[in-house]
């Protein structure tokens, strides 16, 4: 039971831009779920302004926040504890506070991979895998995509030099390669195409090349838009087996977010079908 006299327990989403951010209600169906009570904001802050958006954020008694683009990997440095996901991928995008002590987890690579291999029924062992992109959110997905031994894992990134970054941080980890955008003409179609550029968020599709993809093809895309997303739609037309937005990601990642923060895990299956009947 929640004491009537005690204020809602607050948490925000911080990042740049944040309005098109579904998060606020996940949470509060999450909360409305498990009979909890707590309100969620969305704070946009520049990487000017992280810092002090996050620390006045915990001082003002927030609980807890999620992080997105693009500051993952800056919020990392704020952390004074790191849960592992977070240590592995130097990112974070889940905060929660104590006093003035601040915890740093990362639950996308967590939240990915549940929702691609169980709700999307898509297997990564045995398969070519290319993530595009090389920022925060490729940082939390690699370490569970190569703990599930695909055959071949290429991080292509249009600035090469972040996903050179990548490989040094992962280096213990399993080999992956790294590429130039320039060179994917040349790599053939995969079993596995996962967009993490945050190119969709301002509705632009870079120039891959549509040999990447083929009839087998899984196209997994972060972004995720009411209106659809760039990526999706060049998956689909380049005839790719399936193509498929975001949404299963945000929903899992949240669900493991509000289980660090409130130690139960709701129940997603309903959250997903609800959000389903507002993208279909
Ligand atoms: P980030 O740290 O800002 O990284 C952005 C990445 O996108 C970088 O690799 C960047 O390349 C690339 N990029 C940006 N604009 C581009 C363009 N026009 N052409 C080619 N590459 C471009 O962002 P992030 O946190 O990794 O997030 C990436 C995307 O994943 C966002 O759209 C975000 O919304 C989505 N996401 C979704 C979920 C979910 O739950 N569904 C979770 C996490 C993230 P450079 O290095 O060359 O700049």
């Amino acid at each position: 039971m929640q004491d009537e006299m005690k204020p809602a327990d607050r948490y925000a989403l911080v990042g740049h831009p944040v309005e098109h951010s579904r998060s606020p209600l996940i949470h509060r169906l999450f909360a409305r779920q498990v009979g909890h009570d707590l309100t969620y904001e969305l704070i946009d802050a520049s990487e000017e302004e992280l810092e002090a958006a996050v620390r006045g954020f915990a001082a003002a008694g927030g609980k807890g926040m999620n992080v997105t683009v693009p500051h993952k990997e800056a919020v990392f440095r704020l952390a004074d504890e790191l849960g592992e996901a977070a240590t592995t991928a130097q990112a974070v995008n889940t905060l929660s506070f104590s006093g003035s002590r601040i915890r740093g987890d990362n639950t996308d690579g967590l939240g990915f991979l549940r929702d691609l291999t169980r709700n999307k029924g898509q297997a990564v062992a045995g398969q070519r895998v290319l993530v595009l992109g090389a920022g925060g959110a490729t940082r939390g997905v690699l370490g569970p995509l190569i703990a599930e031994r695909p055959r071949e894992l290429i991080v292509a990134n249009r600035t090469l030099e972040r996903a050179e970054q990548l490989a040094r941080i992962f280096a213990d980890r399993g080999l992956f390669k790294v590429c130039a955008f320039e060179e994917l003409e040349s790599l053939g179609a995969f079993d596995l195409l996962v967009n993490a550029t945050s190119a969709g968020l301002k509705g632009e599709q870079p120039p891959f090349p549509g040999s990447l993809v083929g009839t087998q093809t899984f196209c997994y895309d972060l972004s995720y838009s009411l209106k659809g997303t760039p990526f999706v739609a060049w998956a689909e037309q380049h005839g790719a087996g399936r193509a498929v937005q975001g949404w299963g990601m945000l929903v899992e990642q949240a669900a493991e977010s509000f289980r660090i923060w409130r130690g139960i895990m709701p129940d997603t299956a309903p959250i997903l079908a609800q959000l389903e009947q507002l993208t279909a």
